[in-house]
């Protein structure tokens, strides 16, 4: 393909407008990263998201109405076949979906502090393992990400992506979905 998709022109034109960096970790609202690495046998994803991204708060919920919406945020995050549609020439199937939230109480509860430290000055993540066995994952040519679909906060992803074929970066500005795979 001889051009590249219109997500990657809009990188980085937002870079910096809301730079709340604290302790080296990126936490901006309206924005997720997504780590997408493409190997032969399997594609897996990695997010990570300030919950106010995802859910528009960030903490536990205290009413029914946002007890439901952290209930459908979790049904949509592990029906991970709907939320990111790989090229059907992998041949790729939803193998494994882990959340970790530690202000959801998601995610391993031995020893919360590890993994996902206490809530800073307030703020949450929401971190999301993805695993896809494929057939062929160098085939996959795009993946189709629904993230801005399912989650209205959300505005921007920032991508890593790794395959076979090399290394990228690229940002998916809301409303586009689309990721195209180096082949
Ligand atoms: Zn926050």
């Amino acid at each position: 393909m001889g051009r590249l998709p219109l997500a990657f022109l809009a990188a980085c034109a937002l870079g910096g407008a809301v730079a709340t960096a604290w302790a080296g970790k990126a936490h901006e609202h309206g924005v997720a990263r997504l780590d997408l690495a493409v190997e032969a046998g399997r594609l897996t994803l990695a997010l990570d998201a300030p919950l106010d991204s995802l859910l528009g708060f960030e903490r536990a919920p205290r009413t029914e109405a946002e007890r439901e919406r952290v209930a459908s945020m979790v049904a949509r995050l592990r029906d991970a076949g709907s939320l990111f549609r790989i090229d059907s020439a992998a041949g790729c199937t939803l193998a494994k979906v882990e959340l970790v939230s530690a202000p959801l109480g998601l995610g391993p509860a031995p020893g919360l502090g590890s993994t996902g430290a206490p809530a800073k000055e307030g703020h949450g993540d929401l971190e999301g393992h993805f695993e896809f066995s494929c057939k062929a994952g160098a085939r996959a040519g795009f993946v189709e990400v629904g993230l801005f679909e399912a989650f209205a906060p959300l505005r921007r992803v920032e991508l890593q992506v790794v395959t076979p074929k090399g290394q990228m970066k690229a940002t998916l500005v809301r409303p586009a979905s689309r990721v195209a795979l180096v082949r």
